[in-house]
């Protein structure tokens, strides 16, 4: 019995351990599907969590424009619309500004399209900013906005200034500072366009803009349309100018600031139109830019220009000759090549020759400029940079990496020289600049002699404009030389003679080895 007992008991034991043991397994097996699942359940609601702010973000986006977070078009059309009905019977007129940012592809080109996003990003946050956030400004696509806000006709010159101030404040993008230019169309309902064609002719007004030089506004006018057809035309005469015979070049003297005597002529385009009469470079070289014409037109020039210098030699005129170059010419990867071929076949050492580059254009910094600056270094040609101190800021490193020859002070700061103490100091800086990295100093559009007196006590090396000389024909230049020009001109008349320009700049001059 006893036996019996103990053998129950061990089985009892026994058993317990065992239902002990998986009462514990089942206790392990639930805590760990607990865990699991509560673990699922953490990640179901954080995947569903992601999707509602997804979902949220996308629908912010809805109506948007992905770079900037402006409305997009449509939105901007239905709050125009709504804008209008509630001006309607009230005072106070509806403006519609179309806005072009100047130079941004030049930008985009240089910098890349992260800066040039960055950019667009920071003006249409600006702008933005300025409209309190009220969804009445759109990117229309590139770098033009739309905005539209209360204004009547004799409010828009305070308007295009007020954008102008906004875009104009420099842009801080990573390490750099950039600042842009702005074109600005304005149409005024309902006086310049029903509701649909606002946008339109406040485009047309904005093109115009750019047209003329942009960086300014202008109203739109129903002749714009006129001209747009005008411009076309123009184009199409343009193609066919050249092959025509209708381009001539006139040359305009620089000269020496201390003795006057001349040291180079800029050639300067002219387009002799059957029916219009003489057409700007400021009006045609744009549109031979935009249209694809530059290159030939350009290559022509230099040409022109050598043999024209070629024939000066021949009579002992030995001053530089200086061109105007364009980007798109600048760009194209022969075109140090073909300038030098120019040069060869008509005896023209390179050193004779000033390659005048805007200053706009030389700051591009992209692989091309920075490649064709150096070959022109390297074959001996002068390099100027036109119209400094005008537009952007170029460093000094900048300048120093493209190595000019030379410096020329845009028009615009010589026109305020002798009245504006602020246009002294530009270029007093622009003197030392030029001084520090041994270049010379040119002042164009010299017309006074208040300003150049104000020009050389600053240090300007070189002098040129109305002042002295007009541009001219080149047979009126020779002439000129020969004695038969104004009186004014004899002070000119030795130096014609002589090989000029500074020694510094120029060294002997190179052998010439293939004379035409
Ligand atoms: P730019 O190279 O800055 O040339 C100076 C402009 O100022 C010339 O106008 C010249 O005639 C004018 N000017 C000279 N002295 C005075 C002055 O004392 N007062 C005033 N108010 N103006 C003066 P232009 O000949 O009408 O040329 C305008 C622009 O067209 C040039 O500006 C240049 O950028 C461009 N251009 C002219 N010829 C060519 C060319 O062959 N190729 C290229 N790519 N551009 C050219
Ligand atoms: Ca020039
Ligand atoms: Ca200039």
């Amino acid at each position: 019995m006893g036996e019996l007992r103990s053998t129950l008991g061990t089985w009892v034991d026994g058993h317990a351990v065992v239902l002990m043991g998986l009462l514990v397994l089942l206790a392990g097996l639930l805590s760990v599907t607990a865990v699991t699942a509560w673990r699922l359940w953490q990640g179901r609601r954080r995947l569903r969590k992601r999707l509602e702010s997804a979902h949220s973000e996308l629908s912010d986006l809805r109506g948007r424009d992905p770079l900037t977070g402006l409305v997009d078009r449509e939105t901007f059309e239905k709050e125009l619309v709504a804008a209008i009905s509630a001006a309607e019977g009230r005072a106070g007129g509806l403006c519609v500004a179309y806005l072009g940012l100047d130079g941004f592809r030049a930008i985009n080109d240089a910098y890349g399209l992260r800066i040039g996003d960055a950019v667009l990003r920071e003006i249409g946050n600006r702008l933005s900013v300025w409209l309190d956030g009220r969804p009445q400004v759109t990117r229309l696509g590139g770098d033009e906005f739309a905005l539209f806000c209360t204004a009547d006709a004799s409010a828009l010159d305070a308007l295009a200034e007020a954008l102008q101030r906004l875009v104009a404040q420099p842009l801080k993008v990573e390490a750099l500072s950039l600042q842009i230019g702005l074109s600005i169309g304005l149409a005024v309902y309902p006086d310049d366009g029903a509701r649909p064609r606002l946008v339109a002719h406040a485009g047309l007004a904005m093109r115009t803009v750019k047209q003329t030089g942009g960086n300014g506004h202008a109203r739109y006018d129903p002749a714009m349309a006129v001209n747009h057809r005008e411009h076309s035309e123009l184009v199409q005469e343009l193609r066919h100018a050249l092959a025509r015979g209708q381009l001539q070049l006139v040359y305009q003297p620089k000269v020496d600031a201390r003795s006057l005597q001349i040291t180079a002529a800029e050639a300067l385009l002219r387009w002799q139109h059957p029916k219009r009469g003489l057409v700007s470079p400021a009006v045609f070289i744009p549109l031979a830019e935009r249209h694809g014409l530059i290159r030939a037109i350009g290559a022509w020039v230099i040409e022109e220009a050598c043999r024209q210098a070629s024939q000066w030699r021949e009579v002992g005129l030995r001053m530089r000759i200086a061109v105007n170059i364009s980007g798109h010419q600048l760009r194209a990867e022969d075109f140090v090549d073909q300038l030098l071929d120019s040069l060869r076949r008509h005896g023209i050492p390179p050193n004779r020759m000033t390659c005048e580059i805007t200053e706009n254009l030389a700051i591009e910094d992209t692989p091309a400029t920075r490649l064709a600056f150096e070959r022109m270094r390297r074959a001996g040609l002068h390099v100027s940079i036109d119209d400094f101190g005008a537009g952007f800021s170029s460093s000094l490193a900048q300048i120093r990496r493209l190595a000019p020859a030379e410096l020329k002070i845009d028009g615009g700061l010589v026109a305020d020289i002798d009245q504006q103490e602020a246009a002294r100091a530009i270029v007093r800086a622009i003197v030392q600049l030029a001084r520090s990295l041994q270049l010379q100093v040119v002042a164009e559009g010299v017309e006074t002699e208040a300003q150049r007196d104000a020009l050389v006590a600053l240090g300007a090396d070189q002098l040129q404009g109305y002042l002295f000389a007009k541009p001219m024909s080149a047979t009126a230049l020779a002439l000129w030389a020969s004695g038969d020009g104004p009186a004014t001109a004899s002070a000119f008349r030795p130096s014609l003679f002589d090989p000029t320009a500074p020694a510094m700049l120029d060294g002997p001059e190179p052998s010439i080895t293939s004379r035409k």
